[in-house]
């Protein structure tokens, strides 16, 4: 018989619970309750939940990804927004779900989330996330003005049906009556607020959005939301480009890339502090890497822009064949907010070297530098049209990622982005780039020069304030050395110095945004909730002028274990989780024991384990003996869900250009008719 693995078991816990919670209510909610539903022991309850507040959380957090999963399904499979709205409204008032359990614990949940604050912020977060989906098709379909209007009383609508359907024991499972009930009010509202012909469908109903420093509070811009029209305008203008771009040389192409690269050289001072302000990362960081890094990139690619080529393939003397490696097309960059001018280079280098045209989104709470990149390669000499920033939220990303004149997406961000993203592109079969989140494991083996090993993983979890995808954040330290470790990393984190990010000294400054910072400060509660010991940090910065910001200081836990929320789930905030390991076939198989596989890095003085190891950790980019650095030579990505696809090296190359396969016939043709 298979051995039961953490996630069954988990998962059976949680359906265990869901069951109790639906059928004796949370007053006689107990672990033991759900230990003998499961028919474990109480102890194993504590092992995978802690105590049973986590508990609930857990059965609620699955609760709501079972409710939401199919409505979001049917978002993405509907072919019009009409289509889209009918289903994802019937999907949440699904017959099944309605009548199962699920309704009768929604309610215990409700409750509940009046007096638990994280169970008040998943609750908000859910109906959120239904509202934006609702608005999103609504803005499709109807005047701007009615659209708030019109998704809040669909939202009311769902949710009373749920309460309803928990509340009235004798209500029937049969739910046609409400169902036609609310597509008959939304018939009525539509007919009198649909947009008139000729307007355009896809304007969002909010046209601007602001963007905010996030250590002062201060809003730095107000920005206009790019809808289809502008979208399709910009793709049209991009394609007439790319033409005589695809057809100009290589080194033309190469001359005024590195024009461009020197260009972002001599504005690096103006560009990292701008760079700083709309991110909250310290200065003395996005002068030294954010800027540079993508001025790199950019005269790697222009170098190599010469260099693109087919193959020549000898068939005999009646015949040869080659390719030629051609563009793409017009492509779309979807960027992530916590390196916003690297990843418009990273992106738009190999893009453009290889004669395609790019239409970046970067993400919106950093919307300033792209900009700024997309004048300093119109001064470089870039022909108008073949890199646009496009600007916008999640629905403009999407409007991207389905829109049929766009050959490839290439994204940064999170998986679920990834595979919202990829599915979008299924329906114009695109080429999709994704890189995505990580959970990387950094291990220390017990011969490794400790002070260095203490280097790599402070830089693997703290650099611009731990909001790195390749972030280390599951160190492993053997049992050995774990002791002396600990008291290096303690008192060399103790010593960062945490501040305003445009002061030079400052060496960590604020998280991308309030919101972000309650994330993050929720997973270091549910870090203490689960049991890990709070080595330092875990609470917000507030000295001073910080007070307004969105500062955490660094946080390390020991006592960690694999099943913990903090070690299992990317947090992108500055909080590492010290996990203790004994042979190295075992941490091996604990690195491993993730869906992600973005990167991972050891500390070892052991030549010949340094490669075993590394050859059997699944991860896309490793490190021996350091971390996080990541040159433009080199490609990057990740393998399992934190990506597909490989951004800089030679390799980039194959991910902007599409093969043509030539046969050339050099005798008669030997016809048999
Ligand atoms: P998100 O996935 O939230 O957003 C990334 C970009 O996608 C943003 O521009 C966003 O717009 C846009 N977007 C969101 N939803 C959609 C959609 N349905 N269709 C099209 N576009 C969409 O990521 P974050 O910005 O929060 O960045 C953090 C994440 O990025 C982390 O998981 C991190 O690991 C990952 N990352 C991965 C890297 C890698 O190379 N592997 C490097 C850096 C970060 P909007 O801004 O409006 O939400």
């Amino acid at each position: 018989m298979r051995r039961r693995e953490p996630e069954d078991r988990r998962d059976q816990l949680l359906r265990a619970a869901l069951a109790a919670l639906s059928e004796t209510g949370i007053e006689a909610f107990t672990l033991a309750e759900v230990a003998r539903r499961a028919d474990v022991s109480p102890a194993l309850v504590v092992h995978y939940f802690g105590d049973r507040d986590n508990l609930i959380e857990a059965t609620f957090r699955q609760l709501v990804e079972r409710v939401t999963t199919r409505p979001i399904k049917a978002l993405a499979d509907g072919a019009s927004p009409e289509e889209r709205l009918r289903a994802f409204v019937l999907e949440h008032l699904n017959p099944g779900e309605l009548s199962s359990e699920a309704s009768r614990a929604w309610l215990s949940f409700w409750g509940l989330a009046l007096h638990v604050p994280a169970l008040a912020r998943l609750q908000r977060v859910h109906q959120e996330r239904m509202i934006s989906n609702l608005k999103h098709e609504l803005r499709n379909l109807v005047l701007p003005e009615a659209v708030s209007r019109i998704a809040e009383t669909i939202g009311a609508l769902i949710d009373g049906f749920w309460l309803r359907a928990a509340l009235a024991s004798a209500w029937k499972p049969d739910v046609q009556i409400p169902v036609d009930w609310i597509f008959a009010a939304i018939e009525r509202d539509l007919a009198s607020h649909r947009l008139p012909a000729g307007v355009e469908a896809g304007r969002a109903a909010e046209a601007e959005f602001e963007t905010i420093n996030p250590a002062t509070g201060e809003v730095l811009a107000t920005i206009r939301i790019d809808g289809q029209a502008e979208i399709d305008k910009a793709v049209a203008k991009a394609a007439a480009a790319q033409r005589d771009w695809a057809r100009t040389p290589g080194v033309e192409r190469g001359r005024i890339l590195n024009r461009a690269a020197q260009l972002l050289v001599e504005n690096n001072e103006r560009l990292a502090r701008l760079e700083a302000q709309d991110t909250g990362k310290p200065i003395q960081e996005t002068i030294a890497v954010d800027v540079l890094s993508g001025a790199d990139c950019i005269e790697y690619f222009g170098g190599l822009a010469r260099t693109i080529a087919g193959e020549h393939h000898d068939l005999g003397p009646a015949a040869f064949g080659y390719t030629r490696r051609e563009p793409l097309g017009v492509v779309a960059g979807i960027g992530a907010w916590n390196y916003p001018i690297q990843i418009a280079c990273w992106k738009s280098a190999p893009a453009l070297a290889c004669g395609n045209a790019m239409l970046f989104k970067p993400a919106e709470l950093t919307p300033l530098t792209a900009i700024e990149l997309e004048k300093i390669y119109t001064q470089a000499g870039l022909p108008d049209g073949l890199f646009q920033v496009v600007q916008g939220k999640a629905e403009t990303g999407q409007m991207l990622s389905r829109h049929p004149g766009i050959a490839k997406v290439s994204l940064t961000g999170e998986v679920g982005t990834g595979k919202k993203v990829m599915a979008d592109a299924s329906a114009t079969l695109k080429l999709v780039t994704l890189e995505l989140g990580g959970k990387s494991a950094l291990i220390v083996f017990e011969d490794a020069d400790l002070d260095e090993a203490v280097s790599g993983a402070l830089l693997a979890n703290f650099y611009s304030a731990g909001e790195v995808c390749t972030n280390g954040t599951r160190v492993f330290v053997h049992h050995s050395v774990q002791k002396a470790f600990l008291a290096k990393l303690k008192a060399r984190t103790e010593a960062m110095i945490i501040g305003d990010p445009l002061d030079p000294l400052t060496q960590m400054g604020a998280l991308i945004s309030q919101g972000h910072m309650e994330r993050v400060l929720h997973y270091i509660e549910l870090g203490q909730q689960q049991g890990a010991t709070l080595l330092t940090g875990g609470h917000r910065v507030t000295a001073g002028a910080l007070a307004k910001g969105a500062f955490i200081a660094p946080t390390i836990f020991t006592d960690c274990t694999d099943d913990m929320t903090i070690v299992r789930e990317e947090i992108f905030g500055p909080v590492m989780s010290v996990l203790t390991f004994e042979e190295e076939e075992e941490v091996v198989t604990r690195a491993n024991a993730t869906d992600l596989g973005l990167a991972a890095g050891i500390f070892t003085n052991n030549l010949t384990r340094a490669h075993r190891v590394i050859a059997a950790l699944e991860a896309g980019t490793c490190w021996i003996n350091t971390y996080n650095i990541t040159p433009i030579e080199l490609p990057f990505g990740g393998n399992k869900q934190s990506g597909l696809g490989r951004e800089n090296g030679k390799a980039a190359i194959e991910y902007f250009t599409q093969l043509k396969t030539v046969y050339v016939a050099m005798d008669k043709i030997d016809a048999p008719y």
